[in-house]
């Protein structure tokens, strides 16, 4: 499959470090990276209509329903910034918001490339409980693998690291319950398609992102 404006869709369970490699990526092939955690996260915090609509499922690990996030996500691929793609993170995580996507990316030929970042769930659970993330920029430091060199502030910006609400053991569990009940056939369904690389999560970050750039960079030519 040859790649122009693609939509990057990475795909893989809490914790897998898809919003690292998306916030690498973005920055070295200059596309948005669009997090529905992150959307949702700022509505909750500026008590906007979204994020009142979404606290309760999003404080018990819950999925905030399908037509929210639709609505989120066409709002903000559709802007003028995402017109040589974008990198989805955290989206789809349904096989309705799946064929949503396609619909929309189908309007103007958009095509997508999904990357699945895989990690064995022993493994997830023991860095989402030692996760820390910048109250500002949103880096993530794991306070056993990596730390940040400042103590409890960010190494990028020196904002304040704080540790999320749903990174409890409890909810955790429930994160990943959902992930592999609801969210994991999503590989089948792009693998299907033809359109599906897997990536082992399992490795140094800069690692995880030279394989990633690799494989777009094999796709683009
Ligand atoms: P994340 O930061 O991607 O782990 O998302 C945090 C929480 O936001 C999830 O546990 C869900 O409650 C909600 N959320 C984020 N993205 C989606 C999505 N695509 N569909 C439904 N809920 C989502």
């Amino acid at each position: 499959m040859k790649i122009q404006r693609v939509v990057i869709i990475m795909l893989g369970p809490p914790g897998a470090g898809k919003g690292t490699q998306a916030r690498m990526m973005s920055e070295s092939l200059k596309i948005p990276h669009i997090s529905t955690g992150d959307m949702l996260r700022e509505a909750l915090k500026n008590e906007t209509e979204l994020g009142m609509k979404a606290k309760a499922f999003m404080d018990r690990g819950a999925l905030v329903p399908d037509e929210l996030v639709d609505a989120i996500v066409a709002e903000r691929v559709g802007r003028n910034d995402c017109c040589g793609g974008c990198i989805l993170d955290g989206y789809p995580r349904t096989i309705p918001q799946a064929e949503f996507l396609r619909s929309i990316l189908e309007k103007d030929g958009t095509g997508s490339l999904t990357i699945g970042v895989e990690v064995p769930d022993d493994e997830l659970i023991k860095r989402l409980s030692s996760r820390w993330t910048c109250s500002q920029c949103g880096k993530m430091f794991n306070a056993n693998l990596d730390p940040a060199k400042a103590g409890g502030q960010c190494d990028a910006c020196g904002a304040v690291l704080v540790q999320r609400k749903d990174d409890t053991a409890e909810v955790i569990a429930e994160r990943l319950h959902v992930y592999h009940r609801t969210t994991q056939p999503l590989v089948k369904y792009y693998q299907d398609r033809g359109s599906y690389v897997e990536v082992n999560g399992d490795r140094a970050v800069n690692e995880i992102f030279d394989t990633i750039i690799g494989i777009i960079n094999r796709k683009r030519k």
